[in-house]
């Protein structure tokens, strides 16, 4: 397939998707149509997921993809879920969204700090085929933030499975079990198989 289009303008977001997929095969679609947005008003990442490609393969008519990601704490009844990025109110940073999740936490041990990452992609060819590919990686919420790489809620997100938070982590480690990369595999193993 030729180069699909990314519905994102998150830097961070890129950067890791650049380097789970083949270079050279996916292309932003700020490069094509500086600027583009679309608000996010769905209830769950499969709406979200699916009104970005949607919306982006309609404007560029190209395969599109595009994807949501929430974190779902469990003592938190799976908040903040969908509303993951915007959980410190609108325009907020990202130290606002981790100190108002540890003060949420405050006082919980485990099992109670137990989380997920959810990553949904959804692809739309500009015909209107609809695809949804899911990843997702369980942990737990640390008490204090730890490690200085990675972005969003790495530093206080300590994946059961490296031993250590994605910003202790390497991008190659966190590469191997992230909720993302899951999403891409499943989307590549697809887009391979057709
Ligand atoms: P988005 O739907 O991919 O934009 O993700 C929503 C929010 O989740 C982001 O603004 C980040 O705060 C957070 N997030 C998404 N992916 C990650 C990740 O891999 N690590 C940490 N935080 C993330």
């Amino acid at each position: 397939m030729s180069q699909i289009v990314l519905a994102s303008a998150n830097r961070d977001k890129l950067k890791e998707l650049e380097k789970l997929i083949n270079h050279g095969e996916i292309v932003a679609i700020g490069e094509i149509i500086p600027g583009w947005d679309v608000e996010e008003t769905g209830l769950t990442l499969e709406e979200n997921a699916l009104l970005k490609a949607r919306a982006a393969a309609e404007a560029t008519n190209r395969v599109s993809i595009a994807d949501d990601t929430g974190l779902f704490v469990w003592a938190l009844g799976g908040a903040p879920g969908v509303y993951t990025a915007r959980y410190a109110g609108e325009s907020c940073s990202y130290s606002d969204n981790t100190a108002k999740l540890l003060n949420a936490l405050s006082g919980e041990k485990p099992p109670n700090r137990k989380a997920s990452f959810k990553t949904v992609i959804a692809m739309v060819t500009p015909e209107g085929e609809e695809h949804v590919f899911e990843g997702s990686v369980d942990g737990l919420i640390t008490e204090e933030l730890r490690g200085g790489g990675g972005f969003g809620y790495d530093p206080v997100f300590y994946s059961t499975e490296l031993g250590k938070t994605f910003a202790e982590s390497t991008s190659e480690e966190k590469g191997t079990v992230s909720h993302r990369a899951r999403a891409m595999k499943a989307l590549t193993l697809y887009l391979e198989e057709k």
